[in-house]
């Protein structure tokens, strides 16, 4: 009996087809394999049992970087022979899909630890199932010429390797060794250079001395110090003009990770994949990480090891613990290349770890949390990004462009989205720069060659600019925010089906009505919106000024409640004579003030109203500290999203009667989610619907996406929230393409901005 299986999906450049090599040659059966532009396609011949046994293994046993999307089966006549063989790989165009950028596998952990190994200590090690990818590949198809090791000839030892199927580097195009491989060099200001081992005691003393070092990652430089150092982490602080906002750290390993934050089963499977991002996890309280990682903050960003040069950081005593942040001046883009690492770095750093292996685009760290057990993407990159999206239905070659903030673009064809890793806040040419050769990129890897644009309708969007700019006749067209959001986590679940009742929460978007949205109810589909209900309008004073100090926002809250802003409230107190002087006036006046639904100014409102925050050092700052004070016991607040005054007097009544915050905390969060199941059961009533999406930047706050979606599901609703993309700005993008580009004969007169 002989066979022809096609595979489809990620199953190039991830060992796929020694894979297959291996099964037959153990089930006995002659054959081929060889990759072409739809996939991996084999042909088995034997008897008819090793042959079904192939065809159920193939697509359940495959290597770990593969992602199998579908086995087709065709018989062919029986041609016999005996032998198994790898052909090339058949040329053409068509859609390779590039794995991600991946940790260390345990086998080269293994020769990385074996003193007989001759890649013993290997900073560079890699194999078939490890190692960088999409950083290094500068075009398709996906060989060595076409990556950044282009400039690294294999030596003998290596080119046996590469070229014997039975080996774990079997046309792995990464693969070096310390003979043939790229090398590691430190530098310091005013010191010759040092290579190898050298210049790794070198960066090891130096980071023992509470310096900084700039290390060389895979996406990207890090500024490093040892975190457990208090007088380092503030310097590394002022140096990056951090204000509060949190640190990330590296831990050496599981065992120590869990000494300084509370590890689930299902953070440690994260921590420890292959993606390795970093997981927010609850901070205990060791010494090893300064109180200064993430002042104010109950949580912690946690990563382990994913290069061996990280693991090398931390194999000599000293540090167990390291503050690991962007290589970025604050607000410009991660720095790759070693030469503007020097320039960019020169303020920031003490030393510079880097290498000779370039970085052809940049990649930051991916960050995640666990809610009800399931992983919450907050910012999608390393390890996951270029990995395609499935959509429920095909779409047309487009790119869209996402938002201003965590800016993230998509790029899709067919039943594929790409959605980029981080880019970054469009407020500056740097980013702008790095958007426009990301997406460039992008192109190149995917072969989409977008017909067709998509923007948010904020009409000045620097990303909507963009696209206008570049459209060259290309239809652009603006898809409403919230309608994106909600989109995005329909797209994610390939939903098909009627129209679902879409919470949209998030701190701002542009509305239809020029008003500032953010507490949404839109019956949504992939199509269009209805605007069910939303946060009553409340007016937002002078824009930026009012997100960046909550006090004001709760003093317009108030004044929109009607409730006087007595002496005795901690939000009064934080504003100065004059500024409530300014205020007031602004609000009586209606100056300079637009109105807002914004649930995420709710958060900060009630943040500051119960004394946590007043000034909020970096986003969503007051919404952060809110949910993390959290505690106890407590009935919801009950109010309606037309009447959120009812919610701000019965916070009042509880600030002035000395409830403790954690309490009032937990009983908003609550109220909110009640208010969610109420809302959600009266459309259900009046609509027959019985689906729930939830979306937008304040599902990031765990408490209240897990309070909500238990009580909707206990409810009886069907509950869709993000698994695989962010519901912040950061997956905005995916949703303007499933709005847009869906319907291959949509009617785009009209709807171009
Ligand atoms: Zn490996
Ligand atoms: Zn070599
Ligand atoms: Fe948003």
């Amino acid at each position: 009996m002989r066979v022809r299986f096609t595979v489809s999906g990620v199953v190039q450049g991830v060992g796929f087809r020694p894979f297959v090599y291996a099964l037959a040659r153990e089930l006995g059966l002659s054959g081929q394999v060889c990759n072409d532009a739809s996939g991996v396609i084999v042909e088995v011949e034997g008897s008819p049992a090793a042959v079904l046994a192939f065809g159920a293994r193939v697509g359940t046993d495959a290597p770990p970087l593969a992602v199998v999307e579908a086995v087709e089966r065709a018989e062919l006549p029986a041609r016999g022979g005996t032998a198994f063989v790898i052909q090339d790989s058949i040329a053409g165009a068509g859609r390779t899909l590039v794995s991600p950028d991946v940790a260390t596998c345990t086998d080269c952990w293994a020769e990385f630890g074996d003193p007989a190994d001759r890649r013993y200590r290997h900073p560079f090690i890699t194999c078939t199932n490890c190692g960088p990818r999409f950083t290094i590949i500068t075009g398709l198809p996906y060989d060595r010429p076409a990556t950044t090791m282009a400039g690294f000839p294999l030596c003998p030892d290596c080119a046996a390797e590469y070229a014997d199927p039975g080996d774990r580097r079997f046309h792995a195009q990464p693969i070096a060794c310390p003979s043939c491989g790229p090398r590691l060099t430190f530098t310091q200001a005013g010191a010759p250079p040092l290579s190898g081992e050298d210049g790794l005691a070198a960066a090891h003393q130096l980071l023992m001395s509470g310096a900084i070092l700039a290390v060389k990652g895979i996406g990207g430089f890090h500024l490093v110090c040892d975190a457990s150092d208090p007088d380092a982490v503030a310097t590394l602080r002022k140096r990056k003009d951090r204000g509060g906002k949190p640190f990330a750290v590296m831990a050496a390993d599981l065992a120590t990770a869990r000494c300084i934050a509370q590890i689930s089963a299902a953070e440690e499977a994260l921590l420890t994949g292959y993606q390795r991002p970093i997981v927010l996890l609850r901070r205990t309280a060791c010494t090893a990480v300064s109180l200064l990682v993430a002042p104010g903050n109950p949580d912690l960003g946690v990563m382990l090891p994913y290069t061996p040069l990280h693991r090398l950081l931390f194999d000599q005593p000293g540090p167990t613990v390291l503050v690991m942040t962007s290589g970025n001046v604050s607000g410009e883009p991660i720095v790759v290349d070693d030469a503007e690492a020097f320039e960019r770095l020169a303020a920031l750093a003490d030393g510079w770890l880097g290498h000779d292996r370039p970085i052809h685009v940049p990649c930051e760290d991916s960050v995640v949390r666990v809610a009800d057990g399931a992983e919450l993407p907050v910012r999608r990159s390393r390890g996951y990004a270029p990995y395609p999206i499935n959509l429920a239905t095909p779409v047309r070659p487009a790119l869209a462009v996402g938002g201003d903030l965590k800016n993230t673009f998509c790029l899709g064809e067919g039943r594929y989205a790409w959605l980029s890793g981080h880019v970054g806040d469009m407020d500056d040419l740097a980013t702008l720069d790095a958007f426009a050769k990301a997406e460039e990129h992008l192109e190149v890897l995917t072969g989409v060659r977008p017909e067709l644009l998509v923007v948010d309708k904020h009409p000045s969007y620097r990303s909507r600019q963009w696209a206008q700019l570049h459209a060259a006749g290309r239809p652009v067209i603006g898809v409403q925010h919230h309608h994106a959001h909600l989109a995005s986590v329909l797209a994610e679940h390939a939903y098909v089906g009627p129209p679902v009742i879409g919470f949209a929460f998030d701190g701002t978007g542009y509305g239809d009505d020029g008003a500032v949205w953010g507490g949404e109810v839109l019956l949504t589909s992939y199509e269009s919106f209805e605007r069910w209900t939303h946060l009553g309008y409340v007016p937002l004073p002078g824009g930026d000024a009012g997100v960046q100090n909550p006090c004001r926002m709760a003093l317009a809250h108030l004044f929109a409640a009607g409730i006087p802003w007595g002496a005795g409230l901690p939000a009064v107190q934080a504003c100065s004579e004059d500024e409530r002087g300014l205020l007031n006036a602004q609000l009586v006046r209606n100056l300079a003030c637009a109105p807002t639904s914004s649930m995420g100014r709710l958060f900060d409102a009630v943040s500051s109203l119960a004394g946590i925050c007043h000034r909020a050092g970096y986003e969503a700052q007051a919404a952060i500290e809110l949910e993390g004070a959290a505690t106890g016991d407590g009935t919801p607040y009950h109010f309606e999203f037309e009447e959120p005054a009812e919610l701000l007097h019965a916070v009042v009544r509880d600030v002035l009667a000395g409830v403790d915050v954690g309490v009032i905390s937990l009983r908003f969060h609550l109220g909110v989610a009640d208010l969610m199941v109420r809302t959600a059961e009266r459309i259900r009533a009046e609509r027959g619907i019985s689906t729930v999406a939830l979306s937008g930047g304040v599902f990031v706050n765990k408490l209240l996406l897990e309070a909500s979606s238990r009580r909707l599901a206990a409810a009886g609703f069907v509950v869709l929230r993000h698994r695989r993309v962010p519901p912040t700005d950061a997956g905005l993008a995916l949703g303007q393409l499933a709005v847009a580009a869906r319907l291959p004969q949509r009617k785009e007169q009209g709807l171009c901005v």
